[in-house]
């Protein structure tokens, strides 16, 4: 059967309609403020003549962030400032593969997952193997573990139907667990050993996983209504720390208006002349930023939703630099070499001035500037494609038609007619020199170029040839003019560099504001 595309919500408001728990609550509210956006989307893309229906897929969506006792633990903590990023993803994923047309369970207990998927009892030492009756599981890294308790031995066997949201990222040399373990890349995370894309994340880090995202709401129109408000990100009292200074100069300047949880009976301590409304509910939260001038990063959290929505909402987003980039204790132990260079480099690089200005915190005069500058500035609310419904929707469809894990050969999506061979310079990782070029790397590509050939085409003359586990290689080193080829396709990695090494990276364009989509192969 074909997907068809849905022009209604009501499956999944059935779906999570009855589901209990702050944390639901809050994924439900979502769907439900968005859904005339959503539905809209799908119209359009339903008119649209490239809408190729894909077959219906049946779906379990396992956040297993909110199953067992962690999954209480992190409910209570929504309530109270707690991070609601990964919430917004599995609310948009929710409502993204519904209108596309496909058949979605949602579950939130190990107890229900069982029961939904458990090896069946009684099978002593030789399980028997049920068939799998999803044919796509979306969960995130605590799911995982869940489901190979419940699945047993068809674990392996059914994984590359697994979809993991990893907010963050999870890069190759950290995903293969043999490497992993000799090359100093073990974290508490990775390990799991499956394809890289198979991990989706918030933005654009590595193009090595899968780009999910999330929608924001569009075509609101602010003009008139942008007072001299500044709204300062931060839910939790201890985002402020160190911020005293950056705030009063903000504070000299706006009327400074904060949404910073408050513990029951307590107030929470912040710098004079702030308003603080208390952590707001999500709609409530937007109607503050629809008439707020600039919103305000205070170096911490990272790489949220918030900003994307400020700047749809016609924000400006303020937001601290961390020179030199850096990677703090938040990504310690996370599966990834990422360093950042701001609060939010996806604000930073991909969106930029007017809409996002970064600027070092402790220099209080280009804080002040900008400020002013800021006040200067008339911006239109923006939002790139890729974080609009039109865009997710367009974005989950090509992965669900086109990527395939299952069946063991090299990827064919996208077409080799996408790919540019870009030979780096030292010290670059394929995810900057294909940038600086203002193309992705495209790890789905790596298998074409990986081979004596490329080096050749690209003017390299190999006086020693070597085939290694080098989550580097394909790469050329010009000492000994030695020419490496990848032996192991997991590998295949767009992050990563070395002073000795010149990689040689698979380059591709991107449709414009939607660099996970390649226009050849649509
Ligand atoms: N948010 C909210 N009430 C508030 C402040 C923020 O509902 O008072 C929402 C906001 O709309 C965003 C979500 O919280 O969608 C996540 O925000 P953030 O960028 O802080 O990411 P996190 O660190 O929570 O993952």
């Amino acid at each position: 059967e074909k997907a068809e595309i849905r022009t209604t919500l009501s499956l999944l408001h059935e779906e999570i309609g009855s589901s209990r728990g702050p944390a639901l609550g809050f994924v439900r509210s979502r769907v439900e403020q968005m859904s005339r956006e959503w539905i809209q989307a799908g119209l359009r893309m339903k008119q649209s003549s490239n809408n190729t229906a894909s077959p219906q897929m049946k779906v379990l969506l396992y956040p297993g962030v909110l199953a067992g006792p962690a999954g209480q633990r992190f409910g209570s903590m929504v309530e109270r400032g707690g991070p609601l990023g990964e919430l917004v993803q599995w609310a948009d994923l929710s409502a993204c593969l519904t209108i596309l047309g496909h058949n979605l369970t949602l579950s939130t207990s190990r107890d229900h997952l069982h029961s939904l998927i458990g090896a069946a009892p009684g099978g002593g030492s030789c399980p028997i193997q049920r068939p799998l009756p999803f044919d796509l599981i979306y969960t995130d890294y605590h799911g995982l573990a869940h489901l190979q308790g419940a699945m047993g031995l068809t674990f392996q066997h059914y994984q590359c139907r697994f979809r993991i949201l990893d907010s963050f990222g999870t890069e190759p040399a950290f995903n293969m667990g043999s490497y992993a373990r000799s090359h100093g890349y073990r974290t508490l995370w990775g390990s799991w050993g499956l394809q890289p894309l198979q991990y989706m994340t918030m933005f654009p880090h590595t193009p090595d996983n899968s780009l999910m995202g999330f929608a924001v709401r569009q075509g609101v129109r602010t003009e008139g209504r942008k007072h001299n408000v500044a709204v300062v990100y931060g839910k939790q009292q201890y985002m402020w720390q160190g911020m005293a200074d950056y705030i009063q100069v903000l504070s000299s300047e706006m009327e400074v208006h904060a949404t910073v949880y408050q513990p029951p009976g307590g107030s929470a301590p912040l710098p004079p002349n702030v308003t603080n409304h208390g952590l707001l509910a999500q709609d409530h939260f937007h109607r503050l930023l629809h008439r707020t001038k600039v919103f305000v990063g205070l170096g911490f959290p990272y790489e949220g939703p918030a900003p994307i929505e400020a700047l749809a909402l016609g924000c400006v987003f303020l937001q601290p630099s961390l020179t030199p980039p850096n990677s703090s204790s938040f990504y310690r132990g996370k599966p990834t070499t990422r360093k950042v260079s701001s609060q939010h480099p996806y604000a930073e690089h991909f969106v930029g001035k007017p809409y996002v200005w970064t600027v070092d915190a402790s220099n209080l005069t280009a804080v002040r500037q900008a400020i002013r500058d800021i006040k200067l500035t008339q911006v239109k609310p923006f939002t790139p494609r890729e974080f609009t419904c039109a865009g997710m929707l367009e974005r989950l469809q090509a992965y669900i038609t086109h990527q395939d894990f299952c069946t063991p050969s090299s990827p064919t999506w996208p077409p080799e007619g996408a790919l540019r061979t870009h030979l780096g310079p030292l010290s670059l990782s394929c995810v900057s020199v294909c940038r600086r070029s203002g193309l992705v790397c495209e790890p789905a590509l790596f298998h074409h170029l990986n081979n004596p050939k490329t080096f050749s085409r690209l003017g390299l003359s190999c006086s020693a040839r070597e085939q290694e586990v080098n989550h580097l290689f394909p790469a050329y080193s010009p000492w000994g003019r030695r020419c490496g080829l990848q032996a192991e396709p997991l590998l295949f990695s767009c992050a990563g560099s070395d002073p000795q090494l010149r990689r040689l990276c698979p380059c591709r364009t991107h449709l414009p504001g939607q660099v996970a989509l390649s226009p050849h192969g649509l």
